[in-house]
């Protein structure tokens, strides 16, 4: 008999809520990890975040093999994984780590019924957020649309509770099951190497970042969201040091919790206008325009920089991120929702929550969002954040041979976006 620890959006084994509590059952622990086809089918061969989730399962299999244990990889459709794992296993009970996206919550319910089936119980407690799903909610018991009402609260209960404890998993590891799984190759799994990589964290350099985060060429924002992401790191960790060092940076974590809790609440802004208000906007949707958008060739360096930053390295500067999404949603009129696909299509720490909120923001549709008739002039914004021109030289290497005409003049985008919106905003 076993318990199965199931890894997904947590990858790592150090202070792993649920990993802990798996660790403490009765039954020896087998650690498994599902490459779900429902995910991967879509994605492209060299996919390059399905490499970093294999180097991150090496690591933890490498881990594991020291304490004679090893990771159990599978490959398929969840729930037939399932299906085969309780008849391989004499399974007590099972354990992973609670996830709020609408397709893992359909998932997870999907598993736990199917465990029911086998007599088996779920047990799923929270990790990847401070405060999940309707934990901070206002006094009505409503969900905040608004940011900063949200983070005033989210700290006010920060600073009454406990402080935050790492789970020390790592006193408890003889408690996983002895084996020795094979671990595949990333070939064996229907996948290639990419050249693009997710690079290590920066946290302990970012002392300053109050002051360095806005601008690109200096590099000083933590690169932790690919981290994040996959849970390679501890949220709890982080917001530990954050809240001794910089409150700027723990803001940041906290428009990360903030846009969670509105994915959980409002699951339809991931196809729908959060402000439905909006829904009679006019969006151009020119095949062209979003072309030359997405390849970084609208002649406003800060927006083609960003786009080939993003294409060459699957990340952008968050600045930057904001500039070249108000520029496909206001100067070229093109629906968000097609930022957002190609964003999730490139991003390494694309995240469900976080992208379609941060669209949504750029857009004017979402909560708390821009308001509709403030339209980024990315020239100004070149200039605040990029004066020496250091950045976009990085990623346009032609700018000084001869670059390319803005494709659309600032000004007539602008009177353009302002007229559109206040003849769609429905009153
Ligand atoms: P840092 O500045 O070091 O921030 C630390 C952490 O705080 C980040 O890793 C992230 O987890 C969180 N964070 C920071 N800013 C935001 C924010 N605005 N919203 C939510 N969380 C934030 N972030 C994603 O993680 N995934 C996405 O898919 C994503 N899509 C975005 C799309 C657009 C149009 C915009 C404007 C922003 C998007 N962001 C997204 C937010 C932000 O740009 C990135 O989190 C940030 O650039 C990642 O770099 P970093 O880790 O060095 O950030």
């Amino acid at each position: 008999t076993v318990s199965i620890f199931w890894f997904r959006r947590d990858l790592r084994l150090e202070d792993n809520v649920t990993l802990y509590h798996a660790l403490q059952s009765k039954y020896p622990v087998i650690p498994l990890f599902i490459f779900d086809t429902g995910i991967l089918n879509s994605l492209p061969k060299n996919d390059p975040r399905v490499g970093f989730i294999h180097v991150s399962l090496q690591k933890i299999n490498t881990k594991l093999n020291s304490v004679g244990s090893s990771l159990l990889i599978k490959k398929g459709a969840t729930i037939d994984v399932w299906e085969q794992l309780f008849q391989e296993f004499d399974i007590s009970a099972v354990f992973f780590n609670k996830d709020y996206e609408p397709y893992a919550i359909k998932r997870d319910l999907a598993i736990v019924a199917l465990a029911k089936e086998h007599n088996t119980l779920c047990f799923s407690f929270k990790d990847q957020v401070i405060f999940e799903e309707k934990e901070i909610t206002k006094s009505d018991g409503l969900s905040y649309t608004i940011y900063t009402p949200y983070k005033n609260k989210w700290l006010e209960r920060y600073k009454s509770m406990a402080p935050l404890v790492e789970y020390d998993t790592q006193n408890h590891f003889s408690s996983f099951h002895k084996n020795h799984f094979d671990f595949p190759n990333l070939q064996q799994i229907g996948f290639e190497e990419s050249n693009i990589k997710v690079q290590p964290h920066n946290l302990a350099q970012i002392t300053n970042y109050h002051e360095t985060r806005d601008f690109p060429a200096m590099d000083s924002t933590s690169y932790l969201s690919p981290h994040l992401r996959f849970g390679t790191v501890s949220i709890r960790k982080l917001v530990n040091w954050a809240v001794q060092k910089n409150d700027v940076f723990l803001s940041e974590l906290i428009w990360r919790e903030f846009f969670m809790q509105i994915l959980f609440s409002f699951p339809k802004v991931v196809s729908h206008n959060f402000k439905s208000a909006y829904d009679g906007v006019q969006w151009r949707n020119n095949e062209e325009d979003f072309k030359r958008w997405c390849t970084g060739t609208t002649g406003y360096p800060m927006v083609d920089a960003g786009m080939r930053q993003l294409n060459e390295t699957g990340y952008m500067h968050n600045r930057v991120r904001m500039v070249v999404a108000s520029f496909l949603c206001k100067h070229l009129l093109i629906n968000w929702q097609w930022g957002e696909a190609y964003f999730a299509e490139k991003l390494l720490d694309y995240d469900l929550s976080a992208n379609v909120g941060n669209w949504q923001w750029a857009a004017g549709t979402g909560c708390d969002a821009a308001p509709y008739f403030r339209v980024f002039n990315p020239d100004i914004q070149l200039k605040k954040f990029d004066e020496k021109g250091i950045y976009i030289r990085k990623w346009i290497t032609e700018f000084d041979l001869g670059y390319c005409e803005p494709m659309v003049d600032h000004t007539f985008a602008r009177d353009r976006a302002i007229a559109t919106y206040k003849a769609g905003i429905l009153k």
